[in-house]
This record gives structure tokens, sequence and C-alpha cells, in this order.
């Protein structure tokens, strides 16, 4: 199957500070990939002028679509005309009716055109000018004899619109394959355990792509598959994939469509006519806010509490003060009372306690930073996990959310 390569080249020494990130790269490639046009390389290049030769030239010599971004300005380090002038042995050539368009913007907002913007009329010879409605600096579409280049300008605002309304089109019809993407979300594996379940399954497969991507508590499996036929061939190639990947999986996969674990156990408690309520210690009111960030939440979460101290476990949820200094607040112990306490005082369904230590201090050699406990009660029953979790504070409480989120969702689909 024929498939169109793409190269980017980003121009621009801000590129290479750490102050500024090349998000234009990410654009494009997001927007080539949905046409089946693979990005073999990108470079980012600092304003100099031998360098941008280099890249223009190793580009040409590789790629069948070139795509450069920035150096279009008005100021002196901005030289990419200049260079694929060099680099293509083309003269730069002046149009007087861009700089008119230049000098027109100018004065509509009541200025003069500055002198040093003349340089933006000037085009490279047998290039097609791509207007910019958005800026001063005309982009330009070059044929260099099977290859199709393109330079757009650098800011984001310009760029986008001008790839949208003069390229994207165009390298969709040339390209011509149909694209389907889906990711599979998934949680208590760890990225090397995913791996070793599925490689075998994906690992000589071109089509669909597979590409996996590893979060705190968080797996996500990406598949993108191409079809030069339709639509439905390249979906039911992801789709198939899916299935095999589903067998070895299992009940680890908690989303095919994109949902996020809180949107999953909404769904799964709306459905159920079933309700939550949750007592939070560590995340401090993270778990109440993933469940709440899910529009109509309302329908089965019926509170939540942020019992940060001891007093405000024994207060608000009933936890015997006993208990708590037999075990400490980081216990099985008060997690389950927490739980059950929770559920009790709310009159849910279920009831979640997360209690533990986030670091990076208050750890001990017994009970160290990261060891969180969990707790899921039910009408005629409770489970408790203990759990090390490794990362930063932020990191932790994320983990923590995640792992009391996975328990009710996998307590909910059994019961089906
Ligand atoms: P230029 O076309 O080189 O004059 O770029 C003008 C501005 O566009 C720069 O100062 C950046 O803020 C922005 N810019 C240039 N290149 C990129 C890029 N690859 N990604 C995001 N922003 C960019
Ligand atoms: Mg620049």
């Amino acid at each position: 199957m024929f498939r169109l390569e793409a190269e980017i080249i980003a121009i621009g020494s801000e590129l290479l500070t750490s102050h500024c990130i090349d998000t234009n790269s990410l654009y494009l490639i997001e927007k080539l990939n949905s046409i089946g046009i693979e990005v073999k390389f990108k470079t980012i290049v600092r304003d100099k002028e031998e360098d941008i030769i280099q890249c223009i030239k190793n580009a040409i010599s590789r790629s069948q679509i070139i795509i450069a971004t920035g150096g279009l300005g008005p100021t002196e380090d901005d030289i990419t005309r200049e260079c694929f002038s060099k680099a293509l042995k083309r003269k730069l050539i002046y149009y007087p009716e861009i700089e008119e368009k230049i000098r027109e913007r100018f004065r509509k907002r009541g200025l003069s055109m500055p002198l040093i913007c003349k340089k933006q009329a000037y085009i490279l010879e047998g290039a097609k000018v791509l207007m910019n409605e958005w800026g001063t600096a005309p982009g330009m579409k070059i044929k260099e004899g099977n290859k199709l280049l393109f330079i757009l300008p650098g800011p984001p605002k310009e760029l986008k619109p001008m790839f949208e309304k003069y390229i994207f089109h165009e390298l969709k019809k040339l390209s011509k394959q149909f694209v389907c993407s889906k990711s599979i979300k998934i949680t208590g594996l760890t990225e090397s355990q995913t791996e070793t379940l599925i490689s075998d399954l994906y690992k000589k497969i071109e089509n669909p792509k597979i590409s996996i991507l590893a979060y705190p508590g968080q797996i996500e499996i990406r598949l993108i598959a191409h079809s030069d036929k339709n639509y439905e061939a390249a979906e039911s190639l992801v789709e198939n994939m899916i299935d095999k990947f589903r067998e070895r999986l299992k009940n680890n996969i908690f989303s095919t469509s994109g949902e996020e674990l809180e949107e999953v156990i909404g769904k799964l408690l709306k459905e159920r006519k079933e309700t939550l309520a949750v007592a939070e210690s560590c995340t401090g009111g993270l778990l109440s806010n993933r469940i709440t960030n899910v529009s109509g939440s309302s329908n089965y979460f019926e509170r939540g509490f942020v019992t940060y101290s001891n007093e405000a476990k024994i207060e608000n949820l009933g936890v015997p003060k006993d208990l708590i200094l037999k075990y400490g607040a980081v216990s099985k112990e008060v997690a389950e009372a927490m739980a059950i306490g929770v559920r009790k005082i709310a009159k849910t369904d279920y009831g979640l306690s997360i209690t533990g230590i986030a670091g990076p201090t208050g750890g001990t050699p017994e009970k160290p930073v990261g060891l969180v406990y969990i707790g899921l009660a039910w009408k005629d029953g409770v489970l408790v996990t203990r759990n090390q979790f490794l990362g930063d504070r932020e990191s932790i409480k994320f983990q923590s959310t995640q792992k009391a989120l996975d328990m009710l969702r996998r307590h909910l689909i059994q019961k089906t």
C-alpha cells in the first residue's frame, strides 16, 4: 500500500530555548496523521543560514512532503525565504501586490508599514503564494521535482488557518487514505505487564499501528489503521485488534471510547440507579473533584467528606477513636471504618474511602510515603486494599483516586 510521508522543519532559535515549545509540529502531525500521512522526521533548527539550508536539503533528499514553519517575519533573524532561495537555487521575486496587501493591513490599524516588512513581499520563483489573512507574512507552495514543499509563518494563529485553508484538503486528496484511530484505556496493570500480555499480537504488524503510552495509574494503547478502500475497512482492522487485546487484557480495560474512569463509573452507577458517597483523607477532595467533573454526577454522587484530621474522621464519619489510637489513621481498619461510616451517614449504596501518606514527609519505615489504604463498602460487604504507590505528592494523590474509582468499577461490573 503506497503511503505518503512528510517531514516538518520548525525554524526559530527561540524554539531551542527552554521558554518556547514547538507546538506547530504537534498540530501538523495530528492533522497529517488524520489523513493517513505519516511524519518521518521533524527537525527544529535555529535561525542560522547554513543550518537551515542543510535541513532543507536533507528533507528534500528523503521526504515527499515538506512543511517548514517560522522565520518569515520581518526581523533580521527571519531568514527562511533566503535559505530556501539558496537551497533550491530559486530567485526571490518582489510582488508589489503583496506589499500593498501588507500596507493595507497596517493602514486598517491606523499605522504605516515599517520598511522592514517589505521583505515579506518577496516570493520564491515558481512558488504559489498562500495569502495570509491572519497576519502579514504570506506562505508558499513549491513543487520541486516530485516533492511538495510548503512554507508557513510561525505564529500558530496564522499557521493553523493557513494549513486548513490551503494545504489540508489538497494533501487529503493526494493521500487517498481512510484512517481510523481509537484508544484503549487500562488501569490495574503496569506498562511492562501490559506489554508482556500483548506484544506478540502486534509486534510485526504495521496496520494498525500501535503505540503504548504510560501515565501514573493508567496505560493507553493507541491504534491507528489505514485503508485505501474505505473507512469501514480501516475501522475493522482496529476493531479486530481491539478484540484480540480484550481477550488478553480483560477487565483491566475500562474504556475503548476515550472515556475517563470517572465517566465509566458514572455510567455504571446511573444504569443501576445506585448512589455513592466518599470520604477522603490524603487526596484532599480530588476524588470528589474527579467524580463531579462528570456532567450529571448529581444523579449518583450524594456527598464527599474531606476528613483530614482524626477529629474529622471521628465526628463526620463515626470512626471509633480507639480504632485510630490503636491502628493509626493510615490503616486497613480506619479505611474500612471510613467507607462503612460514610455509606451509612449518606445513606448511599456505596461508600469509598482513602487514607494514606502522600509525602514527601510523614513516612516511617512501617508506613512509608505512598502507602494508601482504600476502602469500598456496600450493602453486605466491605473491601480494603493496601497500596504502595510511587511518585511525588500529586501523583500519589492521583493514583489513589484512580485505584478507588477502579475498585468501584470492578465491583460494579462483577455484579452484572
Ligand atoms: P516567526 O515566523 O519566526 O517570526 O515566528 C513568530 C512567532 O511564532 C515566534 O516568536 C513564536 O512565538 C511563534 N512560533 C514560531 N515557530 C513556532 C512553532 N514551531 N511552534 C509554536 N510557535 C511558534
Ligand atoms: Mg523567528
